[in-house]
Formats: structure tokens, C-alpha cells, sequence
């Protein structure tokens, strides 16, 4: 049995409910054999302890040789159920009334006649099977007449028990253990259920799965219900919030450019004092850096919205991936990290290019940002079945474990990276436009020794829907 599946709750349930079954079954499986070994050994011996009675009156009343016939007719030695008799006289002289042949070569012997004497019913094994058992009884003339019988021995009452109920109690152990199984299986189906969709809500993001609902009215019916209305509630506030967010960045737009728009005609006055001039430039400067972080974040919602439209062309991704080396070489010169492209074949994919150059153009920033001075940048391509690997290995400060399902997200920056220029909007840019070609972004890192990003991207085949241009968008977008 593979350990996984050991620590499964349904397979666990049901093996201790087999194990408690089986100590209970086999506890009293063996209450009842002593119970009955006990109740036949009794039987057995007052059988004995009554045909010995007998036996002494009729030898005390009728005679030696009336009882020796009597006994005889009685007692057929080839019959297992006859009895044995031996008599020793006050001197000694043992007479062998009758030896059944399943004695074999039992004898009372008159030197250990004492021994016998001393006890009740003496049990002799006799054979795998059976024992002897003698019981003496003391004669008025002094002698000592001993009666027996072989009986059936422990051994031979476990025989059947051997033989059936141990098979069959094992073959109803295993029958239980798989009913079992299948039982607490479906028991728990609706908690696999709620992992299943716990597990696709975090891995996909999609906040609309929900547990397929029962209608047992029971417990888990119950906690099925309160799961989703949980995640009902989860996912209008989250909405909610990223409505707010886009609404506010959308609102702040024409004031916004308006307020650049001023800030430049004043600018062109020439009567206006330089100080003046400093501080009308610094204003025009950060109403452009405000609006591309306004212009990132709607963009990102766009994109985790799936309305992001794409313009995917069949380009090759090195070609692209050496357009956005160049356009970073004067900063990589300046902060002395080398970068180098190992393209060995072209890539061809389709995609939007202008999307994508993004995408690639965050994460050569984000590499040359946090790597110190000396260090390198590479960037490498595979193709693989159906789709082509871009990794961006730096060897930079690397990102701790606990910080890199974090980085993906909307504004988050990271410890160490406060120094740096940034905002946090980067990497959920490149997790949401590569997702929406239906690709993934991933990163491996170890603190000190750089950063690993990957991305994935699928080769789609066939024809390629094209959309709206960027420019269209932003028209559109600026209309609005
Ligand atoms: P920003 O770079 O503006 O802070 P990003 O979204 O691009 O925002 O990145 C988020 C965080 O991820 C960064 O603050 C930084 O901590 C970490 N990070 C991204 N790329 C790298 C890298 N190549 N090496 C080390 N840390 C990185």
C-alpha cells in the first residue's frame, strides 16, 4: 500500500475500525472456545466420575466376578468410548479389567498406584488429539479401583477453528476493510471536494469555484454550504476592492492629464521665474510617472480580468528578447552587470509582441535592479513540445523563500529592495499578461545566489484571432 494513501482519512478510518473489529471479534471468539472447552471438560469428567461410582458398588455389592462381567459386556475395547478400568488389590496385584484399544500400552502400574491415589481426575497426554484421564477411587476392601476415558484435548477442540473460522474470519476482515474504505471514501467526499476547490482557487486565482452542493441535509451538507457562502462573500469584497482601486485609478486619469496638460502650457510662458519653471517641470515630471502606474495597474486588472485584448503576431521571441537587450545596454553598462542572450534557435510563438516586450523588459530591469556591481545576466531560450522556456538567471541578491509567492502580487516589494527604485507593479504585470496568453511565470531563488524567472509560454498553433491595437485601446480607453 503506497504511504500516500495511508495517510488518507477515509483509508485510516477504516483500518482502525478493521483493527478494533478484529481484537473485538477475536476477543470473543476466544471467550467462547474456553468458555466451551471448559463446559466439555467438565461434562467429560463427571461422565467419568459417575460410570466410577458405579463401577465401586457394583464391585462392592456383586462380587469380583460379577463386576468383571458386567464391566466387560459394558466396555467393548475396541469402542474409543469405552472406559478403562484397572483394580489393585490391598496387595498389590493389578487386574486390567478392560484396556481400550485406544490406551495403547497404558497401564496402572502398582508402584505409582500412591501417586494416582493422591489426585482427582488425572489428564495424561495421550496424543496430539487426546488425553487420558484416570480418576482413582478407594475400594472398602483397601484396593483402588481406577476408572478413565481418553477425551478430546484442547488441541483438538482449535482443529475447526483452525480450519474455518479463522479463514473465514480473515476473508470478512478484508471484505470489511474494503467496504470500509469504500464508505468512509464517500463519507468524504465532500471534504476532498472543498480541498479540490480551496487548491484551484489559490492555484488559478479564479475566485468563482465553488463545492458542488448535497442535498443529504446532514453536517457536511451543512459545512459545504457555509464553505461557499464563505467564498460568496471572499470574492464580492475582493471584487469590490479591485472595482474601488480600478475606479479611483480610472477617475484620476483626466484630472490627471489635465493637470500635465496646465503644468506644460505654463511651462512655455517665458515669463515665468525659473523657479517657477523647476517646479512646473517637477510636476509634469511626476504627473507622468503617476499615470503609468495608474496606466500598470488598470492594465494588470485587464489582464487577471482575462479582458485583456492581445494582438499576438507569430514572432520570434529571441528577436524580440535582443531588442530588449539593447534597449537595457546602456543601463547595464552604467551599473556594470553584463548581460548576455545564448539564443541557439529561433522560437516561434504567437504572440502579442507588444505585451510580451513588456513582460521581458520588467524582468531584465528587475534582474539588472538587483544585481550588484560585476554581476551577470543571462538570458536563455528552449523550445520544448507545444511550448518555449525564456529563463532570466541573474546573479544578483536572490529573494528568500518565504517572499516568493509574494512577489507577485500587486504593489509588494521586497525587504531588501526598498533602496531601489520601484513599485511593486512589475512582476504582477508579468504574472498577469503571461497568463493571459495562457502561459505561466515562475521563480526559483536562493538568498545570496541570485534569481531564476521563468516563463512559459505556449506555441499556439493554427490560425491567430487578432484584436484591437494597443493604440485602438487607449483611444478607447481615453473616451471613456
Ligand atoms: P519592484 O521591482 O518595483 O519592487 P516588482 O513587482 O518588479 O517590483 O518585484 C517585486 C519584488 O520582487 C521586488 O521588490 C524584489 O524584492 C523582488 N524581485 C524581483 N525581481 C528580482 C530579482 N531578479 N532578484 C531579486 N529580487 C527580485
Amino acid at each position: 500500500m503506497p504511504f500516500g494513501l495511508l495517510n488518507r482519512v477515509s483509508v485510516r478510518l477504516s483500518l482502525w475500525y478493521t483493527g478494533l473489529f478484529a481484537i473485538s471479534a477475536a476477543s470473543l471468539l476466544f471467550l467462547v472456545y474456553y468458555l466451551v472447552a471448559q463446559e466439555l471438560a467438565r461434562k467429560e469428567e463427571e461422565v467419568i466420575r459417575s460410570r466410577a461410582k458405579e463401577y465401586a458398588s457394583l464391585f462392592q455389592t456383586s462380587g469380583y466376578a460379577e463386576f468383571k462381567r458386567r464391566v466387560l459386556a459394558e466396555n467393548d475395547p475396541s469402542d474409543e468410548k469405552a472406559f478403562f478400568v484397572s483394580v489393585v488389590s490391598p496387595f498389590d496385584v493389578v487386574d486390567s479389567v478392560v484396556v481400550p484399544q485406544d490406551f495403547g500400552t497404558f497401564r496402572i502400574e502398582s508402584r505409582v498406584k500412591r501417586v494416582w491415589q493422591q489426585a482427582e481426575i488425572t489428564r495424561v497426554p495421550k496424543d496430539a488429539q487426546k488425553d487420558i484421564a484416570i480418576l482413582p477411587v478407594l475400594l472398602a476392601n483397601g484396593g483402588t479401583m481406577f476408572v478413565g476415558r481418553s477425551m478430546s484435548n484442547r488441541d483438538a477442540l482449535w482443529q475447526p477453528l483452525r480450519q474455518t473460522v479463522i479463514p473465514a474470519g480473515v476473508a470478512v476482515l478484508l471484505m470489511s476493510l474494503v467496504a470500509g474504505a469504500f464508505v468512509a471514501h464517500r463519507a468524504m467526499l465532500p471534504v476532498r471536494q472543498i480541498v479540490e476547490t480551496a487548491r484551484s482557487i489559490i492555484q488559478t486565482g479564479k475566485l468563482d469555484a465553488r463545492v458542488p452542493a448535497r442535498k443529504s441535509d446532514d453536517e457536511l451538507d451543512e459545512m459545504v454550504l457555509l464553505f461557499n457562502t464563505m467564498l460568496d462573500k471572499n470574492e464580492s469584497l475582493i471584487r469590490a476592492m479591485r472595482e474601488s482601486l480600478d475606479n479611483v485609478a480610472h477617475d484620476l486619469r483626466t484630472p490627471l492629464t489635465r493637470l500635465r496638460a496646465t503644468a506644460e502650457v505654463a511651462l512655455q510662458n517665458t515669463s515665468v521665474s525659473s523657479e517657477a519653471q523647476e517646479a512646473l517641470a517637477d510636476c509634469v515630471e511626476e504627473s507622468e510617472r503617476v499615470m503609468s502606474i495608474l496606466s500598470t495597474l488598470m492594465d494588470i486588472t485587464e489582464a487577471e480580468a482575462g479582458m485583456m485584448q492581445l494582438r499576438r503576431e507569430r514572432i520570434d521571441l529571441c528577436q524580440l528578447l535582443r531588442e530588449v537587450i539593447e534597449l537595457y545596454e546602456y543601463v547595464a553598462e552604467e551599473r556594470k552587470v553584463g548581460v548576455r542572450g545564448d539564443f541557439l534557435e529561433p522560437c516561434e510563438v504567437s504572440v502579442d509582441p507588444n505585451r510580451v516586450r513588456q513582460v521581458f523588459a520588467n524582468l531584465l530591469d528587475n534582474a539588472i535592479k538587483y544585481t550588484p556591481e560585476g554581476g551577470r545576466v543571462t538570458i536563455t531560450t528552449r523550445n520544448e513540445p507545444g511550448q518555449v522556456v525564456v529563463l532570466f538567471r541573474d546573479t544578483g541578491i536572490g529573494i528568500p523563500a518565504e517572499e516568493q509567492d509574494k512577489i507577485w502580487a500587486r504593489l509588494y516589494r521586497g525587504d531588501k529592495s526598498r533602496s531601489q527604485r520601484g513599485l511593486g507593479l512589475g512582476l504582477s504585470l508579468v504574472k498577469a499578461v503571461v497568463e493571459a496568453h495562457d502561459g505561466k511565470a515562475t521563480v526559483t531563488s536562493k538568498p545570496g545566489e541570485g534569481a531564476e524567472f521563468a516563463v512559459v509560454l505556449p506555441k499556439v498553433t493554427g490560425e491567430v484571432p487578432t484584436t484591437a491595437a494597443p493604440e485602438e485601446r487607449t483611444q478607447a480607453r481615453e473616451a471613456e
